[in-house]
């Protein structure tokens, strides 16, 4: 028996985090009756929308605590959320998905690879050094020149350093180790392209897979997209197969984004994983049947699955990114005159050179065609 001073969640989800990916899963939210409460500060994107704010920071263990006290379930918009922090919700009563012992593998990046190998996934070869003294032996053994990466918080390539020298990587080795709690060191993939899948998992069981789409990134930014992937079915199937084992893998209810290479003899290799909506699944908000964010909260409240297939022959997104440092002025005028231009801008108060203020999706008859039409709406539109 509950004591009557016991009351239900005041909200259906919560988010531990304010930015674009929440404010995206909070709109979806609305229409299927789901109340979503986020967790930050006034000004971020999600605050001004969601049904609930709870004012704090996603780094702070008692927020979280707060958070989760007003919810039924708790969920991330980003992987740096402290795993210790999110169990102790957890042991508090309030469900966490994806699971914070899941999390502890996924947001550090060899953890991550490691496991993945273990499944017997492909990945790209790497080491996992104790010291910089260790990059020598690595370098001989996966060559030059390498990828190093922070460990923990790494994004957008923050935490990134290609290295073509055991100087460089020599130099580069303290800041990353510093920023994110060592290193992971990867073999340079050449590859042909960038593919990401989303993979939408159910709590209680059951997954949906969308379709594979081609990322470009310039300067280790998500710059563009196109849905379907330009590639043959085989290797459509194979990044599918590859990516649904990984979200397996990674155990968690909800979507995962799993970024892959796909390398110029037709291999697929898992980059990373990331467990939650994605930047690379942003156009399946109008591209298909059910989005990404509406997926991930049907899957995290064990909810059934929507069908996640395209609406049209293809589709495409472009990325508003920031070109300058200064207070945004966002001006639509031109770009909503491109008929069937999709344009998102997140709210964001400041803008910044790379940061990410929108997007842009756009429809077609192809995919190189629905870019068309995203590119020309996407260079209209000021920031
Ligand atoms: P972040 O977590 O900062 O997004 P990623 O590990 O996803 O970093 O890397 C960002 C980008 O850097 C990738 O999209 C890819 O273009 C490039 N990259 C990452 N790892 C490798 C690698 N091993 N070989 C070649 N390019 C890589």
């Amino acid at each position: 028996m509950h004591p009557v001073t016991d009351t239900a969640p005041v909200y259906d989800v919560g988010i531990a985090g304010a930015g674009q990916l929440a404010q995206m899963t909070v709109l979806a939210a609305w229409p299927l009756g789901i109340r979503v409460a986020v967790l930050g500060q006034p000004g971020e994107p999600a605050a001004p929308m969601a049904a609930g704010l709870v004012e704090g920071d996603w780094k702070d263990p008692d927020a979280l605590m707060r958070i989760g006290r007003e919810v039924g379930v708790l969920t991330l918009e980003n992987e740096f959320v402290d795993a210790a922090f999110l169990m102790a919700v957890e042991d508090a009563g309030t469900p966490v998905r994806p699971h914070p012992a899941r999390m502890h593998v996924v947001q550090d990046k060899a953890l991550q690879k490691q496991r993945l190998a273990e499944e017997g996934l492909p990945v790209p070869r790497f080491a996992v050094p104790d010291s910089a003294g260790d990059l020598e032996a690595i370098g001989r053994d996966l060559a030059w020149p390498l990828m190093l990466k922070s460990r923990h918080l790494g994004y957008d390539g923050y935490g990134n350093a290609l290295c073509a020298t055991l100087d460089e990587a020599l130099a580069a080795y303290p800041g990353l180790a510093e920023r994110g709690g060592g290193v992971l060191v990867e073999e340079f993939v050449d590859f042909a392209r960038e593919l990401a899948v989303m993979v939408a998992r159910r709590h209680g069981g059951g997954d949906a897979v969308y379709p594979v789409v081609e990322t470009r990134q310039h300067d280790h930014v998500l710059r563009e997209l196109l849905c379907p992937a330009p590639v043959d079915p085989e290797v459509s199937h194979e990044a599918k197969r590859v990516a649904r084992a990984a979200a397996e893998a990674a155990g968690g209810a909800g979507v995962t984004g799993v970024e892959m290479f796909h390398t110029k003899d037709d291999r697929i290799l898992i980059n990373e994983l990331a467990p939650r909506p994605h930047n690379s699944g942003h156009h399946t908000i109008e591209a298909c049947v059910t989005s990404q964010f509406e997926n991930h909260l049907r899957g995290i409240l064990g909810l059934p699955l929507g069908p996640t297939e395209l609406i049209a022959p293809g589709a495409a997104l472009v990325n508003l990114l920031g070109e300058r440092d200064g207070p945004s002025a966002p001006d639509i005028t031109e770009a909503a005159a491109v008929g069937g231009a999709h344009v998102h801008l997140y709210g964001k108060a400041d803008v910044r050179v790379r940061r990410k203020m929108g997007h842009v999706t756009a429809l077609g008859s192809s995919p190189e065609d629905a870019l068309e039409t995203a590119r020309l709406a996407a260079s209209m539109v000021r920031l």
